[in-house]
């Protein structure tokens, strides 16, 4: 498994800081706007309006949800990078939970095909998406538990 250096660390932490600045600033400023169209809702003159209105505030309300989780992602990904997470920086938790049990199952079949897991998150994940929790395997998974929840 291909541990990332520290250098690239450094990189990944310079990127996630400034993409969770970029999204609490988008935050921000999306509510205001939300709230701002909420008051309007309320005067006479933009009734004509209200339609368009109340979609976009859904909209903009949903676009802070998903910013919201990724923001989440990113100050979890960064307590990693710092040693503070709940498990080390471009690994995926779950693969690593794969090859523990095949390890305690002490059956070499299993084990040995635990042997070709790799719990490392390929670099060029980590390159394009430096908050990603899982490999693309278990990230697939999971969506696909959530979909199916
Ligand atoms: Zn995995």
């Amino acid at each position: 498994m291909v541990k990332p250096t520290k250098a690239d660390l450094t990189k990944y932490k310079t990127i996630l800081k400034q993409q969770l600045a970029t999204l609490k600033g988008d935050v921000g400023s999306m509510r205001d706007e939300a709230l701002r169209a909420s008051d309007q809702d309320a005067s006479v003159d933009h009734l004509a309006d209200q339609g368009t209105d109340n979609y976009d505030q859904g909209f903009m309300l949903g676009l802070i949800e998903n910013e919201e989780e990724t923001i989440q992602l990113i100050e979890e990904a960064l307590e990693r990078i710092d040693g503070n997470g709940d498990w080390p920086f471009g690994v995926c938790p779950l693969c690593d939970e794969e090859v523990e049990a095949a390890k305690k199952s002490k059956d070499a079949k299993k084990v040995k095909a635990a042997a070709k897991i790799d719990p490392a998150i390929p670099k060029a994940r980590l390159e394009y998406l430096p908050w990603a929790r899982y490999c693309v395997r278990h990230q697939e998974d999971e969506e696909r538990n959530r979909e199916s929840a």
